[in-house]
C-alpha cells in the first residue's frame, strides 16, 4: 500500500520535476528505467540517491505496482551506482523513507546511497 493510499502520486515532486527536465540535477548514472543523482544536501562525503522512472511513491508501491523489468533496473542501478562513486571499497548504506513516520520528504520512491565516512549506528537514539 502507497504511504498515503488516499492521496494519488502526485506530479508536481521535485523528483517528477527532474525527470521531467524541469529542473537540474547532478546525474551519476542513467538507465532505461531509472536514474541516479547527487543529493542536494549530502549527508556524508558520498550521498547519491536512485529513483525510478516510473511513478511510484514506495517502496512498497514499486514493489506491488512496477514490472519486473523496471524492479530489476532499479535494484541493479543501486548496486553498480555504490561501486561506481566507490562507496563499495569501506562500506555503504541504504536507506528507503517511506512514509510520515520514516520522514519520507519527497513522495516518490528513491534510494538514499550513502558513504566515503564511518556511517554511525543504524538509527539515531
Ligand atoms: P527523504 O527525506 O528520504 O524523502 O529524502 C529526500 C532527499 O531529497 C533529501 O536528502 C534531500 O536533500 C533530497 N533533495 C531534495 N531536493 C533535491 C534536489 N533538487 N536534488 C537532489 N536532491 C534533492
Amino acid at each position: 500500500m502507497p504511504i498515503d493510499a488516499k492521496l494519488p502520486y502526485d506530479d508536481g515532486n521535485i523528483f517528477a520535476r527532474i525527470l521531467r527536465g524541469e529542473l537540474p540535477n547532478k546525474t551519476v548514472m542513467e538507465s532505461e528505467h531509472s536514474l541516479a543523482f547527487h543529493d542536494i544536501n549530502p549527508l556524508a562525503p558520498i550521498h547519491v540517491l536512485v529513483i525510478p522512472k516510473g511513478a511510484y511513491v514506495s517502496w512498497d508501491d514499486f514493489a506491488d505496482q512496477a514490472s519486473d523489468a523496471e524492479i530489476a533496473d532499479l535494484t541493479r542501478m543501486v548496486g553498480k551506482v555504490a561501486v561506481a562513486v566507490g562507496a563499495d571499497t569501506q562500506g555503504y548504506r541504504l536507506l528507503s523513507n517511506v512514509g510520515k513516520r520514516a520522514g519520507q520528504e519527497v513522495a516518490h520512491l528513491h534510494v538514499h546511497i550513502f558513504g566515503g565516512a564511518p556511517l554511525g549506528p543504524m538509527l539515531a537514539s
